[in-house]
């Protein structure tokens, strides 16, 4: 089982024809609303790639909660521990996305931000070594410590998503089977501009020094960088035509978490979670982007 815990949104995406800058006003075209959030995305993501998910997130009682539980429902993503705030909103995120597949968002957190750690345990308890916890960082950084540490206890290989970047205590790395940072965040975390291939070598490095067992770089459209104990490799995405890049990293972290739970060595899971990604560039929104097995599987081999 891939227990994901994390973040539930509801998007409100607006394309156009470019990003407006400060004070600016720009008309829209297309107009989308979307279950998002990073929790959510990457539950699906895993779902329609075959995973058995559990998802741990918690939402408001009203509208976007109800239809985002009817959502996870329909993805056969498990919702038995998902918790409902009694007065805090659900989480929403407002998204402008330009022609090129650029994207700009502001995030509402709502009942994101009251996700506790007793709201975690239960489902970690049930954890162990065949599972996986995928998590990453729109939750607060307490409840993230708390269930690596649970997941950690029961021997089940967590795979943390440093997103959005954020500083994280030093005690959480050795705990991780797999980081996932972008180059920004990567920045965030190492101190180093990821640049150039040696930049990105280099803050790999580091994130193995500090004591993750491996680390994969996401690298946008080049694909993403792994380091092992065994070394790196670089490993490129499949070359598409991007139209929207939300989510593209939730997506990968989905797909990495079910090869990893098949057992598939660390190179293969990389290369399959390029493969998924890439589809999802070429499609609008967060969950809706998501590319079921078939379509990965028809991509790649
Ligand atoms: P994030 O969405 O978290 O910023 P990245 O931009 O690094 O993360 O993208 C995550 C993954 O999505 C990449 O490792 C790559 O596999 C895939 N991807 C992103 N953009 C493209 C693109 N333009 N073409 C092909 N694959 C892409």
């Amino acid at each position: 089982m891939i227990y994901v815990v994390g973040s539930s949104n509801t998007d409100m995406v607006v394309k156009s024809d470019k990003l407006p800058a400060k004070g600016e006003t720009v008309i829209g075209g297309e107009f989308l609303m979307n279950a998002g959030g990073k929790g959510a995305n990457q539950a699906v993501s895993s779902a329609r790639l075959g995973g058995k998910v559990c998802l741990i997130c918690k939402i408001g009682n009203d509208l976007f909660g109800k239809q985002a539980l009817e959502q996870f429902r329909h993805e056969n993503i498990l919702t038995k521990y998902i918790a409902t705030d009694r007065t805090l909103p659900s989480g929403i995120a407002l998204i402008n996305v330009d022609t090129e597949g650029q994207n700009c968002i502001t995030v509402a957190p709502g009942a994101n931000a009251a996700l506790k750690p007793e709201e975690v345990s239960l489902g970690m308890e049930e954890t162990g070594s065949d599972d996986i916890l995928l998590v990453q960082l729109e939750i607060p950084l307490e409840t993230v410590r708390f269930a690596i540490n649970a997941a950690h206890q029961k021997r089940t290989r967590v795979i943390l998503n440093p997103a959005p970047a954020q500083i994280l205590p030093q005690e959480i790395y050795p705990y991780l089977f797999a980081i996932t940072p972008n180059e920004t965040e990567a920045e965030l975390l190492t101190g180093i501009r990821v640049t150039s291939d040696p930049t990105v070598e280099q803050a790999a490095r580091i994130l193995i020094d500090k004591g993750c067992k491996n680390v994969i770089i996401t690298l946008g459209s080049r694909g993403a960088y792994l380091r092992t104990s065994q070394g790196g490799t670089f490993i490129t995405s499949p070359s598409v035509k991007a139209t929207d890049t939300t989510a593209a990293g939730d997506c990968f972290n989905g797909a990495l978490a079910v090869t990893v739970s098949e057992g598939k060595p660390l190179e293969q899971a990389v290369a399959f979670a390029c493969g998924a990604a890439a589809i999802s560039v070429t499609r609008m929104g967060a969950q809706s982007s998501m590319p079921t097995r078939r379509e990965v599987d028809q991509l790649l081999f």
